[in-house]
């Protein structure tokens, strides 16, 4: 055999679903080197997940593709409970918003998984360049970490083996050999097979196809049966319920009257269903498989699940309605069960995310949301520490920010499925039935869960831990640890109304939200003067940060104030550093707002919104991901640098800072 081809790379990501995606556009957006591999030689075209929550829209938006996704996605307005009453025929009981209402600027949508990796691979190719690519048909055979390089920055700590499948070997085997339907069985957790150790010893009967990359950093995102994980030697702890569900993507022809609202229905005896609406007349059903149920070692047989026994499932919970379809897009089946890994980082250097660290069950429309959430949690975290402009000390952040949020999602699910499964009770002394109160009352709760915006991170160095209970107050809409939430401002030179959030892109810079209150006030305004002056100095963060792409410093000042729009000036009322003055350029109209009432979109009212004083402001740290780092006084510039101590590695002063 040939020996092996070897080359390094900063980052290598195995797995590229939207876990894999998300972690590759950061690295895009922050110009770090990097190579993402999958086993399969083709993405999704249809089924897989399909729910966004308002936190992934707004991540997207951040992203620059949020707009690709609010057109072509079905929206998601209302829900429908239907229940069985007295007579046990099914009927609807309720209607509740599908969002809750002012939550964000988004709302939930439905649109099939390949759209959303399309979106992703697309933003990819822009921002890399063609740098970044998905090389398909690949398979990781081994994994070694030197430890005894781990600490080391200049250092590539990780060695993979990559090998470079067949045609044959990439294409997933379908259930139905020879249907014209897809079917996600293959990803499903009813395959039981490890095909990838298959694959490996197939493959490795082929010399001279393998090459060694030696990684300063690997994401497995590999998924549900992750390689990346095994190879580590971690686990997922948890365990499989006796529920299984079948999942169809069809073009429905039927009388039942809310076949276009989102639907969770209880039928007496029959199991129950819950109806997704969805885009180009698909709906989704999730149906109950009340007659298929694992055998003594746990597992339900996969063989026994085909399309025509979920169908006739959901004919009968739906009856006296009537169902039938011409048209079935794809067809899965899963067990539901609740896992998350024991760790979710090896020495610092090999990070597991999405799937490959939890899974429960996708009716919640979760899985996709918090798999992408977690590699934007930790994308930017390793982009910044590979381009040396944070310290290796931010990478443990992952594990503690999102195990917590991993855990939360299979205890919400562990509670919600379990309601969902069960059978309704038929009056209050049916104490095994599920009382449909508590149901629609957890599906309320669980909708705040759903929307991704109750993450809250804990104090750590990347989150200020809260100087007491007056500082709480300086901004109270901007709790820390939580993502900075969003109203309406106008820009300061063109009066152009923004939301505040848009200004606050993915491209790997903190920012420093100036609320300058009412700069027309003398008192105020030397306030605001002098916080200029100390974070202009040459030793401050703002100077001696790393630099990102374009020669930006990884720190951006951004301002709201609350003066009157049309009796401030740009350039009269505003210190230089707050629209700085570019040779080539001129100044920057992009970085001052005004909390004021536009011509067209009425008033965002954001100090409101904010919870900040319109008078005296006050300044908030934002992280790379929009969760706020920190929060103080115009006054506290030294405790404003220390924050940033902890999360950037700073030079000297501003020359030293030029990378
Ligand atoms: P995956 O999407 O599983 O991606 C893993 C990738 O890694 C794949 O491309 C795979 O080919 C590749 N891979 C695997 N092993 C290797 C290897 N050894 N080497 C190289 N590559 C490898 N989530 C929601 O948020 N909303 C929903 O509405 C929703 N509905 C769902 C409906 C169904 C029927 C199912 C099955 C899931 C649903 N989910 C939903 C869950 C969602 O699909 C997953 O949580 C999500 O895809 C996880 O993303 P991931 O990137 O972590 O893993």
């Amino acid at each position: 055999a040939q020996p092996a081809q070897e080359s390094n790379v900063d980052v290598l990501i195995i797995g590229a679903g939207p876990a894999g995606l998300m972690a590759a556009a950061w690295m895009a957006h922050c110009g770090v080197s990097t190579r993402i591999v999958d086993k399969r030689n083709t993405k999704i075209f249809c089924g897989q997940a399909d729910g966004l929550q308002c936190r992934s829209l707004e991540i997207f938006d951040s992203l620059g593709f949020a707009d690709r996704a609010w057109k072509e996605a079905n929206h998601m307005i209302e829900i429908c409970m239907w229940n069985p009453g007295t007579d046990g025929v099914i009927r609807r009981s309720d209607r509740i918003p599908d969002t809750i209402v002012g939550l964000s600027r988004f709302q939930q949508i439905v649109l099939h998984q390949g759209r959303i990796e399309r979106f992703f691979l697309d933003n990819i190719k822009k921002y890399s360049g063609d740098g970044i690519q998905v090389e398909r048909g690949v398979l990781p055979e081994e994994l070694e970490i030197d430890e005894s390089k781990v600490e080391d920055a200049e250092a590539y700590p990780v060695r993979v083996t990559l090998r470079v499948l067949t045609e044959e070997e990439a294409t997933p085997e379908q259930q139905v050999s020879g249907s014209k339907v897809s079917d996600g069985i293959f990803r499903s957790n009813l395959m039981v097979g490890d095909d990838e150790d298959e694959l490996i010893r197939k493959s490795k009967a082929r010399a001279g196809e393998s090459e060694v990359v030696h990684a300063k950093y690997v994401i497995g995102c590999d998924g549900a049966r992750s390689w990346t994980r095994r190879a580590l030697g971690f686990e997922l702890q948890g365990e499989a319920t006796d529920f299984i569900w079948g999942v169809m993507d069809i073009i429905p022809i039927t009388d039942f009257p809310d076949i276009r609202m989102r639907c969770a229905i209880h039928s007496a005896d029959n199991g129950s269903l819950m109806v997704i609406p969805r885009e180009n007349g698909l709906v989704r059903l999730y149906i109950q498989l009340k007659e298929v149920t694992p055998d003594a070692s746990g597992r339900a047989d996969k063989s026994k699940i085909t399309p025509e026994i979920i169908f006739g499932a959901a004919q009968k919970i739906l009856s006296p309605y009537k169902i039938e379809y011409k048209y079935c897009d794809w067809w899965t089946a899963y067990q539901i069960g609740q896992r998350v890994g024991t760790s979710f980082a090896a020495h610092n250097r090999v990070f597991l995310a999405g799937d490959a660290v939890h899974t429960h069950s996708p009716k919640a429309g979760q899985g996709m949301n918090v798999s992408m959430q977690d590699t934007f949690n930790l994308g930017w975290k390793i982009a910044l520490v590979a381009k040396g402009i944070a310290p290796r000390s931010i990478l443990p952040t992952y594990e503690s920010e999102r195990r917590r949020v991993a855990q939360d999602l299979i205890d919400f699910d562990h509670r919600f499925a379990a309601l969902f499964s069960g059978r309704p009770a038929k009056d209050v002394m049916d104490a095994e039935g599920v009382s449909m109160e508590e149901f629609k009352d957890a599906f309320l709760k669980g909708n705040l869960f759903a929307s991704g915006l109750i993450v809250e991170y804990a104090p750590g160095c990347l989150v200020a831990e809260s100087a007491g209970e007056e500082a709480k107050k300086l901004a109270s809409g901007l709790p820390l640890g939580m993502r900075f939430n969003s109203f309406k401002v106008l820009n300061q030179a063109c009066a152009r109304p923004w939301h505040f959030q848009e200004r606050l892109k993915a491209d790997g810079r903190f920012r420093v939200v100036l609320f300058a209150g009412n700069v027309l006030n003398e008192e105020q305004k030397a306030r605001v003067k002098k916080f200029c002056e100390e974070i202009d100095a040459p030793e401050s963060f703002l100077h001696t940060s790393g630099t990102l792409g374009g020669g930006k410093r990884a720190v951006e000042v951004l301002t709201i104030h609350s003066a009157k729009r049309v009796d401030t000036e740009l350039l009269r009322d505003f210190p230089d550093v707050l629209h700085p003055f570019d040779e080539d350029k001129g100044w920057d109209y992009d970085k001052v707002f005004v909390d004021d009432v536009s011509y067209h979109e009425g008033f965002g009212d954001a100090y409101k919104g904010y919870g900040v004083d319109r008078e005296r402001g006050c300044v908030v740290a934002v992280r790379p991901d929009q969760y706020v780092g920190w929060v103080g006084e115009l006054e506290d510039v030294e405790r404003l640098q220390k924050y940033f101590e902890g999360c950037l590695v700073l030079g000297k002063t501003r020359e030293v800072a030029v990378r």
